[in-house]
């Protein structure tokens, strides 16, 4: 429930003075539909005016000027009207676009004197204020702040007026009990909340307004801590649900046995991670972070064979049908051979055939199913799901994850990701999970050699490929989506294919997002059988799929992608013994960021480092597609300048819920009125990260 402390600034924004139905669209979607909304709605800016006199006024500076009108110049045409002023130094002229001229005149007559501010702009040899941001008489003059904050403004709602909203938001803000350590507070120099919140909205400098202001490192962490918290509850809250216990069994062994390689030391690490977690009695909740061709898919599956073994079942979700598919032809073989049975079921599946694996599911017999969103659909029922594993997990919501694990009871769970996080991040998209990394390839493989060239040089591009192809190798080219309309995109692709095929012969095959399931897999099985040598695509090859054949990676306008993307699509070559090249082309010119973004990947092969890197060279922001991969939106918390709160705030729930878990203390109360207002309690799904 909500504390009643909270009410005021959880009202609509519609009982702020002013907001009416016009504005409160427009407020809503600028800042949001309750007051809280437009209390947390910061400056970007601030405006300091001086006082100045026209002698010695400054292009370009925000000044203030006490004038006298001399005249009005009517406009001619499309002229703006002017209004000739003196202030004894020198001539200002105020200039005033639109109908509304003829308005000034009596209100400002000619001999009144007034203060006008706003910026200085020259107009041939005339000193001008265009449309001055204030204009009122001398004993108004403390109307004008010498300092201003500069708030977001959107069509219909200039950034004043959010300014009075914004202040009349943060009169109604109560004062809060202090949910900090106050040792902490005052140990980084923090404010309390309420004046970090009017240090928000006054600020004094421009120093004010960065996310290394002690007031906005202080909401910061507010934000943080609230969502650390809320992940710690969550984490607590599933490790108390009892769940099936299992034991590493010599099945699973015999499994690894007959690999045809042997596990690496980070998978190693990873399996016994995760049989830990099995064998625990509680349910687990684990991710498996590894780099594209890491080897994760053969950890969950000697961790399904103990499943099995134990006398329950798994079922593996894969986003797409090409990867269900491909899980399914690595898993069944190996399994079967031990006695364990899967069955592979997607959209495809219709009348028997799917009848029959049903039956099989629900009656036990097969212990393994593999497959997409077909697998959480009403009619599937499992004898005894006791474990769900979730790949590329980033691509499945919330609620599709947890239809699949409701498939059984206390499900534990294993998600998989290729998508390298920064350490940093890890926390904030993964803290209700346990994290495996797998940290190292499999040995064997060559280095992908990565050039940039840019598109003039295309041609050559396309002929070594002819080159190589007639050589026998295959090759990937991606055409990104990146347009507007798919449909264009879906044409340049088209295109490209067409041209290929026109220089390399007709083994040029294209696939992408708008073809069935059905054509993608007839595609993708003929460059798999060696059928196609050169595979044009949307970006619909950038998870997971397998064709050690293939060696050549085309990207095209590869400076669109985000470096992870790129890391991924790249992992999709070198799988093999043979030398394996990416080729980045790019539209010129790159800028410098574009240009040293492009090289860490000639560079460097390791994901996380990229990733790393990535977000170093980008500042934050989105560089690594955080929001595709579920990163919240924070309102003051940023990612990258506030990296180093991230990991104390981690830390502080940890604590928190180990001191008080039921959050009864009086700080714990305090912590609950914090969860409230930004909106993270353990049990809130949609804000849901992990
Ligand atoms: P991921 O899902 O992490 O991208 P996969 O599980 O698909 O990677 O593995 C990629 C390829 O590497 C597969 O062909 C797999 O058989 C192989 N592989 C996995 N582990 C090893 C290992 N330890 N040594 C050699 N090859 C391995
Ligand atoms: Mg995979």
């Amino acid at each position: 429930m909500r504390p009643e402390i909270l009410f005021p600034l959880f009202a609509p924004a519609t009982t702020l003075k002013g907001v009416g139905p016009r504005v409160a669209p427009l407020l809503e979607k600028l800042a949001g539909p309750i007051v809280r909304d437009v209390l947390f709605l910061a400056p970007h800016a601030v405006i300091r005016r001086r006082p100045a006199t026209v002698a010695t006024a400054l292009e370009g500076e925000v000044q203030t000027f006490e004038v006298e009108i001399e005249a009005y110049v009517k406009p001619r045409g499309a002229q703006p009207w002017k209004v000739r002023t003196f202030d004894g130094t020198g001539f200002l002229t105020l200039t005033f676009f639109g109908s509304f001229g003829a308005q000034l005149e009596p209100r400002h007559p000619v001999g009144s004197k007034r203060i006008v501010s706003g910026k200085v702009e020259r107009y041939g040899s005339e000193l001008q204020l265009a449309h001055p941001d204030y204009m009122v008489a001398p004993d108004k003059a403390h109307e004008i702040p010498e300092l201003e904050a500069v708030y977001p403004a959107t069509a219909g709602l200039p950034p004043r007026t959010v300014r009075k909203f914004a202040h009349e938001a943060l009169e109604r803000a109560p004062e809060l009990p202090e949910w900090q350590d106050p040792a902490w507070l005052a140990r980084e120099g923090f404010p309390a909340w309420k004046a970090s919140l009017i240090r928000l909205h006054s600020p004094a400098t421009e120093a004010d307004l960065l996310p290394t202001a002690p007031h906005v490192r202080r909401l910061a962490y507010d934000e943080l801590l609230a969502h650390q918290l809320a992940m710690a509850q969550r984490k607590a809250d599933r490790r108390r649900e009892p769940a099936a216990k299992i034991l590493a069994g010599p099945i699973s062994d015999r499994i690894e046995a007959d690999l045809p390689f042997r596990l690496t030391g980070a998978q190693i690490r990873a399996l016994s991670e995760i049989r830990g977690d099995l064998m625990a009695g509680e349910r687990m909740s684990r991710l498996i972070q590894g780099d594209v061709g890491s080897g994760k898919t053969v950890v969950a599956m000697l961790a399904m064979a103990d499943v099995a073994a134990s006398g329950g079942q798994s079922a593996l979700m894969a986003p797409t049908e090409i990867l269900a598919r491909q899980h399914f032809e690595t898993l069944s073989g190996p399994l079967a051979a031990h006695g364990i049975t899967a069955v592979l079921l997607t959209g495809r599946d219709k009348g028997a055939g799917r009848a029959e694996k049903l039956r099989a599911l629900a009656s036990g017999e097969a212990q393994v199913a593999v497959g997409t969103h077909a697998l959480f659909q009403d009619e599937v029922a499992f004898h005894r799901l006791e474990f769900a594993v979730i790949d590329e997990q980033h691509r499945f919501g919330v609620a599709e994850r947890q239809r699949l694990q409701a498939k059984g009871a206390a499900t534990h769970l294993l998600a998989m990701s290729a998508t390298p996080i920064p350490r940093t991040l890890e926390l904030t998209l993964y803290g209700d999970l346990d994290v495996s990394r797998i940290d190292e390839k499999p040995p064997g493989r060559t280095p992908v050699a990565t050039r940039a060239v840019p598109m003039g040089r295309v041609g050559e591009v396309e002929a070594r490929l002819r080159a190589v192809v007639a050589e026998g190798a295959q090759a990937f080219w991606i055409c990104p989506l990146v347009s507007e309309s798919e449909l264009i995109d879906l044409k340049a692709a088209e295109q490209r294919a067409a041209e290929l095929r026109e220089r390399i012969g007709p083994g040029v095959g294209l696939v992408h997002g708008k073809m069935t399931g059905a054509e993608k897999d007839a595609v993708m099985a003929d460059f798999a059988d060696g059928k196609i040598s050169v595979l044009v695509a949307t970006t619909v090859v950038e998870v997971g799929v397998n064709v050690p054949n293939a060696t050549i990676m085309v990207i095209e306008q590869a400076e669109r992608f985000g470096l992870a993307q790129l890391h991924q699509l790249r992992g999709r070559v070198g799988r093999g013994r043979r030398e394996s090249s990416c080729v980045l082309l790019y539209d010129p010119p790159l800028s410098e960021n574009a240009q040293k973004r492009l090289d860490i990947l000639r560079r460097t092969d390791d994901g996380f480092q990229i990733a790393e890197t990535d977000l170093e060279l980008r500042g934050g922001g989105d560089a690594l597609g955080l929001k595709q991969s579920g990163f919240p939106a924070y309102v003051f918390a940023d990612p990258f300048a506030h990296r180093d709160l991230i990991a104390v705030a981690g830390d502080d729930a940890r604590l928190i819920l180990a001191r008080d878990p039921e959050l009864t203390s009086p700080r714990g109360q305090a912590l609950r009125v914090l969860q409230e207002l930004f909106d993270w309690r353990a049990a809130s799904t949609l804000k849901d990260a992990g």
